[in-house]
C-alpha cells in the first residue's frame, strides 16, 4: 500500500492551484506525509498570502520562503527542518524559470544572461537543494524533480529551457550515483504539457497540448493529480528499487515517432 505516514516531505514550486507541485502536495498529504511548503517570496508578500491560503487545508507544519537563487534562504530552509523536524524523507523539486523572450523565436538569440538565469534556477537549484537535504536524509530518502521531453528532443519554442532540462536530467543521474550509498533515491518525472503559469510562457503551449491530445496513445494530456500520484509512488517504498530514472507521465506521447 502507498503509505507515507511518518514521512517529512518538503515541496517546492507551488504558485497557484494549477501548479504541478500543488497536485503533488495534495497526493503526498493524502498518503499521510507531513508537509513543509516553500514559496517564492515577492516584495509585496502577495505570493506568500496566496500560497498560504491555498495550502492551509493540507496543514503544512512548515511554510517557508525560498528563492533558489538566494543561498541564505536555501540554507535557512534546511536549518529550520533540522530544528523542527530533525530529519527529512522527501524533497520535491518542482520549479523552473526562463525569460519569456527566451521561450520563443530563434534559439540562437538566447542571451548569455538568459542562458545563465534559466540554468541556474531550473537546473543548478536541484544540486543546492539536494546538498541541503543530504545530511537530513539520515534514514534514506527520495528526491523527485520535474522535467519535460524538450530536454531530450527539440520542441518548438522550448529553446533554452530544453537545455536546462537536459542539464537537470543529468543532475538526476549524477546525484543518484552519489546519494545511492546513503539510500537516497533521485528520480525525475517527465510530464506531458499541462496549462500552468510556467508553461504559459512557452510560445504555442496550447498547440502543443492539442497536438498531444491528437497523437498520444491515451489521446489526451495528463493532469496535475496524475503527476502527483506518480510522485507519491516515487517517494514511497513501492519504488524502493528505482533511482536515477526519468519516468514519463505523458499519456504515452514519448513513444510515438509520428
Ligand atoms: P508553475 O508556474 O505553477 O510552477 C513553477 C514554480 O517555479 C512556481 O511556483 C515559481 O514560484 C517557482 N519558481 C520560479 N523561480 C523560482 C526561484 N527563483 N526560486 C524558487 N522557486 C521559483 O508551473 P509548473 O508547470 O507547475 O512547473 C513546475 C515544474 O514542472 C517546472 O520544473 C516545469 O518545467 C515542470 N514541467 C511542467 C510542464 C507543464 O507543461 N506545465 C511539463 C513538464 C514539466
Amino acid at each position: 500500500m502507498l503509505d507515507l505516514t511518518g514521512k517529512n516531505a518538503l515541496v517546492t514550486g507551488i504558485a497557484n492551484n494549477r501548479s504541478i507541485a500543488w497536485g503533488i502536495a495534495q497526493q503526498l498529504h493524502k498518503a499521510g506525509a507531513n508537509l513543509g511548503i516553500t514559496y517564492l517570496p515577492d516584495e509585496k508578500g502577495k505570493m506568500e498570502k496566496k500560497v498560504e491560503d491555498l495550502v492551509s487545508p493540507l496543514n503544512p507544519s512548515l511554510f517557508l520562503p525560498c528563492n533558489v537563487q538566494n543561498d541564505e534562504q536555501v540554507s535557512q530552509v534546511f536549518s529550520t527542518i533540522q530544528d523542527k523536524w530533525g530529519k527529512l524523507d522527501i524533497l520535491i523539486h518542482c520549479l523552473a524559470f526562463a525569460s519569456r523572450d527566451d521561450l520563443t523565436g530563434d534559439f540562437s538569440n538566447t542571451s548569455r544572461d538568459g542562458f545563465q538565469l534559466a540554468l541556474d534556477i531550473s537546473a543548478y537549484s536541484l544540486l543546492s537543494l539536494a546538498k541541503g537535504a543530504k545530511p537530513l536524509m539520515s534514514e534514506g530518502g527520495s528526491i523527485v524533480t520535474l522535467t519535460y521531453l524538450g530536454g531530450v528532443r527539440v520542441v518548438p519554442n522550448y529553446n533554452v529551457m530544453g537545455i536546462a532540462k537536459a542539464a537537470l536530467e543529468m543532475n538526476v543521474k549524477y546525484l543518484a550515483a552519489e546519494l545511492g550509498p546513503n539510500n537516497i533515491r533521485v528520480n525525475g518525472i517527465s510530464a506531458g504539457p499541462i496549462r500552468t503559469l510556467a508553461s504559459s510562457a512557452v510560445g504555442g503551449i496550447l498547440d502543443m497540448i492539442h497536438h498531444v491530445e491528437e497523437v498520444a496513445p491515451l489521446r489526451r494530456t495528463v493532469t496535475q493529480t496524475e503527476v502527483g500520484n506518480t510522485a507519491a509512488f516515487l517517494c514511497s517504498d513501492l519504488s524502493s528499487g528505482v533511482t536515477g530514472q526519468i519516468l514519463y507521465v505523458d499519456a504515452g506521447y514519448e513513444i510515438m515517432g509520428m
